[in-house]
């Protein structure tokens, strides 16, 4: 607080200054003094809410994704086996289906479709989704076909069919998942025996494989030498981050060099748009990757908590060897970008993460590694555009000094975002890109579906 108004702590500490009015000077000035302190209190619970919002909207659109393929379940058709259902509502445990609600949420059933683990299963000429109802005790109670790509008429014969469709009603979900189609004697529709069967084979390998799901066995925790190696670094790089290294300039270079090193070349462990995505939307591997996870943890929690910049200013490699560059290439290389290019270059990573959510959000066919410089550190596996971005970064640092990190990383972004700018710290552009992109991510996760099926009819209209 002191910090903050230093006329008060001027006055406050001048012994010439009366102890009573000491007091008061204090008190009357805490008033004020309160309001940066509350203002930044309520920035960063904004943007921890914002991050929050963004991880929950990932997590939920990939359980979403998974349960419904882009085919989700309607109502309707719910409606056709439990005509008392108002509502669906999406499991997210491992038999990835609906739970079918009735009025005041009462569960009436439960339904589930085949695809996308019968789309790899080919009838006479293409794969068949169905959907599979169930009652409470998990008996089948019905089975609809949702839509083929198998010859029509061969799919309209077994519509029609009296009895195919009704094989499995009444047998409960561990008997169906039990036994193969040809163990259970399953002929098929005359003339359509090869699609019928294939919807029979469907059904089977759909039910196992959420049993399988449901009982692989944890992983259970290891911490290898690489996961305490990294845990070394990252304690060494706070340590720096609050003591700094006390005017050794060769520690910071030696670090520096472990940094590249170790953690970029030898071990590829840094922090990029795939693993906080995929993160967000699987889940954190702290049993097989505790060494990444501290990473990430200390990245995210001490510039929010203390303001102090971490990963940035200590542990990105891709970040030092951009300061490693500016300082060994002659001064006379360097270029000053005019003001206005440079602010309008300024919105580039704003620009990168809205567009790395629209990739995730329409399940667009996108590589998110190409999107930045990080994986070129796995050489061996690196893709050539993140390989170009990486040497492209580099090159420009010669010129001017940290430009990936100030022009171009959407990952640099997002940790400065989060992070408190001391008492200065005021709700700007940054935080109104912030809301943007919650709210783009929210739109985006409720268009994918109609996307897809835009680009179905329009590649159909095509045929
Ligand atoms: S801005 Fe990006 S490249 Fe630069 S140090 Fe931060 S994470 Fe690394």
């Amino acid at each position: 607080m002191e910090a903050e108004c230093p006329q008060s702590a001027r006055f406050a500490s001048n012994p010439k200054t009366f102890p009573v009015a000491q007091i008061v000077a204090w008190n009357a000035c805490a008033g004020f003094c309160i309001v940066p302190a509350v203002r930044r209190l309520v920035l960063q619970l904004y943007r921890l809410a914002v991050l929050v919002s963004i991880v929950w909207l990932l997590r939920e659109h990939a359980v979403r994704m998974r349960v419904e393929s882009l085919r989700p379940v309607t109502l309707a058709e719910a409606q056709a086996l439990f005509p008392a259902a108002v509502r669906l509502e999406i499991d997210a445990g491992d038999r990835g289906g609906w739970h079918v609600l009735g009025a005041n949420g009462t569960k009436l059933g439960y339904v589930l479709q085949t695809a996308p683990v019968s789309d790899s299963i080919i009838g006479y000429c293409g794969w068949t989704n169905t959907l599979v109802a169930f009652d409470l005790a998990l008996h089948v109670v019905g089975v609809r076909i949702r839509a083929s790509q198998d010859t029509a008429e061969h799919v309209d014969d077994i519509r029609k069919d009296r009895g195919f469709l009704k094989t499995w009603n009444g047998r409960p979900w561990d008997e169906v998942a039990g036994r193969t189609p040809q163990e259970e004697g399953i002929e098929g529709v005359s003339g359509a025996s090869m699609t019928s069967l294939a919807i029979a084979e469907g059904i089977v390998r759909r039910l196992r494989a959420a049993d399988k799901a449901a009982k692989v066995a944890p992983v259970p925790f290891r911490a290898g030498v690489r996961d305490i190696g990294l845990a070394v670094v990252v304690i060494a790089g706070i340590v720096f981050a609050f003591f700094g290294t006390h005017r050794r300039p060769w520690l910071r270079r030696g670090f520096q060099g472990i940094v590249i090193g170790y953690v970029g070349l030898i071990n590829a462990d840094l922090i990029a748009q795939t693993l906080l995505v995929g993160w967000s939307q699987n889940g954190v591997p702290w049993r097989t990757a505790p060494g990444l996870v501290l990473m990430l943890a200390a990245a995210l929690i001490v510039p929010w908590s203390t303001g102090r910049p971490l990963y940035c200013q200590h542990l990105c490699p891709h970040g030092h060897a951009q300061e490693w560059l500016a300082r060994i290439t002659p001064k006379r290389w360097r270029i000053a970008l005019p003001k206005k290019f440079a602010a309008g270059l300024r919105w580039l990573p704003l620009l990168t993460l809205a567009m790395i959510l629209g990739v995730v959000m329409l399940v667009l066919p996108a590589e998110l590694a190409a999107f930045e410089p990080f994986d070129a550190y796995a050489i061996r596996t690196a893709g050539w555009v993140t390989i170009s971005i990486a040497i492209g970064g580099l090159v420009a640092a010669c010129f001017v000094p940290m430009a990936y990190c100030h022009y171009g990383c959407p990952t640099g972004a997002l940790l400065n975002f989060i992070r408190s700018h001391g008492p200065e710290d005021r709700f700007g552009r940054r935080e109104i890109g912030a809301l943007f992109l919650v709210v783009l991510a929210f739109a985006l996760s409720h268009a994918g579906v109609h996307f897809h099926e835009w680009l179905r009819s329009d590649a159909s209209d095509w045929l």
